[in-house]
This record gives structure tokens, sequence and C-alpha cells, in this order.
């Protein structure tokens, strides 16, 4: 048997225990993996702590992302050996997810994990850094953005998905400004690629419709009025990628950037994001993301202490990416 984390539901309410599993409890999909790390996301916070109602089906085994090895498969896509990631699909919300050493997934969820990394930095990437990628994919597809040329701001900088932006777009040669709440980690963003930084402060009061143009691009993972802010200041025709809510769910907005400035507002998803987006999305973080930043970003943590680290990240004070060891 092997241990899991399993959400369940106790007089109503979504509750995480652990709980000691077989393969014959395992859901009947036709790929079983064996999970070698999980990592934990805003979202798995949310799911552990029982802060957001994130479990629509319960039990199920928490945790939005793994890496590990194909053990079994009655699809002809994938043979025992494979390296595999899985990120989202609903895995943590109606499907079984990766705190548990092994799991039984659908071959489509898969994607093959490149070469470039090994499974452990496949989850100090996880769904945080892989939305990343999305995010950095969807701004250079709008066409505008210039490497050497473009200046880019990433709010919730020193959280998993605003690290690994930061990284992804320095590498790629943009000029990044990183907007933190936490002055204590200019060092470790700088380290990363920022340049520039912005008090977070100043972007979470609410500001005029149109202000000063600044950025060519943004990724923008805290929302409400941060993200109102962030359309105001970007310059004629810069798009901003939207994929976060750290900072609320509500968008105090107005159009004038839109229809003054021909600015685009880029919505980001990753749970349901299509196979050919996801594996193009992994192909950047493969050619452009450095594993030494991944070794800065990232560290490794016992499954055990997971509803400590749920309380942790929902509060924002998780600095880059937390490994899951599910063996531990
Ligand atoms: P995280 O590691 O907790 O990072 C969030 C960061 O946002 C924090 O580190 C903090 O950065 C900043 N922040 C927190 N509370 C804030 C507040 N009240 N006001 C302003 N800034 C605040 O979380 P994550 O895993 O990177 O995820 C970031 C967000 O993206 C979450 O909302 C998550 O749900 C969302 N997300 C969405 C998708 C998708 O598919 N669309 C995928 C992944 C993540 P500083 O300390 O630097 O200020």
């Amino acid at each position: 048997s092997f241990r899991a984390l399993m959400i369940v539901e106790d007089a109503g309410k979504p509750r995480a225990v652990f709980r000691e599993l077989t393969l014959a409890d395992l859901p009947d999909h036709e790929v079983t993996v064996e999970i070698a790390f999980s990592t934990l996301n805003y979202k798995d916070g949310l799911a552990i702590s029982g802060r957001g109602r994130i479990a629509r089906r319960m039990p199920l085994v928490a945790g939005i992302d793994l890496a590990g090895t194909v053990v079994d498969s009655r699809s002809p896509d994938w043979t025992p050996g494979d390296r595999v990631v899985v990120n989202g699909w609903g895995l943590s919300e109606t499907e079984w997810g990766g705190y548990a050493r092994f799991q039984r997934v659908k071959p489509q969820w898969l994607v093959r994990l490149p070469e470039a990394f090994s499974l452990e930095q496949a989850m100090a990437i996880g769904t945080a850094g892989y939305t990343a990628a999305l995010c950095v994919d969807a701004l250079e597809d709008w066409g505008r953005m210039e490497p050497g040329g473009s200046e880019v701001l990433v709010t919730g900088a020193a959280g998993g998905v605003g690290s690994t932006a930061i990284s992804l777009l320095s590498s790629k040669g943009y000029t990044v400004t990183a907007a933190t709440g936490r002055p204590q980690a200019h060092d470790y963003l700088a380290g990363l690629g920022a340049s520039g930084f912005v008090d977070r402060a100043s972007l979470s009061q609410k500001g005029g419709i149109l202000q000063k143009e600044r950025w060519g691009g943004a990724v923008d993972s805290v929302g409400s009025t941060t993200l109102a802010n962030v359309l105001a200041q970007t310059v004629y025709g810069g798009a901003v990628a939207a994929c976060g809510l750290a900072g609320g769910m509500d968008l105090p907005a107005s159009v004038a950037p839109h229809i003054l400035r021909g600015v685009a507002l880029l919505g980001i998803d990753s749970v349901m994001a299509p196979g050919s987006k996801r594996e193009r999305a992994w192909a950047t973080l493969a050619g452009h993301l450095d594993t030494r930043h991944l070794d800065a970003i990232a560290r490794v943590e016992p499954m055990s202490e997971l509803p400590r680290l749920a309380e942790e990240i929902v509060a924002g004070r998780i600095r880059g990416r937390v490994v899951i060891d599910v063996g531990a």
C-alpha cells in the first residue's frame, strides 16, 4: 500500500486526510504512472486548507500536478518507462491527482517530459511554471512584443507563476520589471532576471483609467485592481496575459485602454488547455528556462508537510515553488 493525501467530505465540508491506498483503489483509467514528485500550487493550497471549494467530487486524491514514469499502459500512445507530466485536466477537482505514489490517468492528459528536465525539475515548474509559459506564448502570439525593446511587467513576482515568468522573459531578451510586495525578495528576483521593481501596493489602489504608458506586455497573476492598473499602464497596442486572482476575482476596470489604445486582455487557462498548447508551452520551457534558475526557485518538501504549506501559500508567504516528495 502507499500513502495519499485525500480530500474527504466531513459534515458537508472538504477536509484533507492522509489515507493508505492500494492500486485497486485507483480509478480505472488506461495509464498507470509511478509518481516521483508532485508540487504545491495556490489552488492546491485552497483545496487542502479548505479555503476554496476545489474538490467537486469526494473523496478524491488531491494534487493538480504529477510527474513520474509510466508503469502500465492499455494505450498505444504510452509505454512503460515513458517520463510524463500531468497538469490540471480536473485533477483534484473531479479527478484523482498527484499526492500519492501511484495514479491512473487518461492517455490524453499526459505530456512527454522534455529531455531537458528531470522529474524533480518538472514539478519545480508544475502548473505554475507551465502557466507562465502559456502566458509568454500568448503575449508573443499577440505579435507586438520586441525582445531587447519591450518592457514587460510581471505581477505576483515572487510567487510560482511570477518567478517562472521572469526567468522565461529575461532569457528571451525582454526587459522585465517585477511587481512584488516583498522587498526582501528583490535579490532573488534580480537573480532570475528582473531589472526593475514596482511596489505591489502602488498597483492595488484604484488609479486612473488611462495612466502613463509603460508596459509593452504583462503577465498578471493577481487580478482585481492590480490588473485594472496594469491595463491602464500598457502601451498602445500592447497586451496583458491574465492568469490569476491572488489579489481578488473582480476586475474594476474601464474599457478605455482597449478602445483608445488597442490594448488586449489575453485570458489564460491551464486546466483545460488543449494538448497542442501544452506541448508548445513545455517546449518553450525546455528552450528558454534556465535550469539554474529552477534550482533557485524551488525547494523539495515531504508530503507530510502539505497541511502546513497549504496555509502558507494561501497567505502569500511561499517564495517561488515547492516540489512535493510523495514518498516522504
Ligand atoms: P503563489 O505562488 O501564491 O503566487 C502568488 C503571488 O501573488 C504571491 O507570491 C504574491 O507575490 C502575490 N500576492 C498574493 N496575495 C496578493 C494580494 N492580496 N495582492 C497582491 N498580490 C498578492 O501562487 P501561484 O501558484 O503562482 O498562482 C498565482 C495565481 O495564478 C493564483 O491566483 C492561481 O490560482 C493562478 N493560476 C491560474 C492558472 C490558470 O490556469 N489560469 C494556473 C496557475 C495559477 P509577491 O509576494 O511577490 O507580492
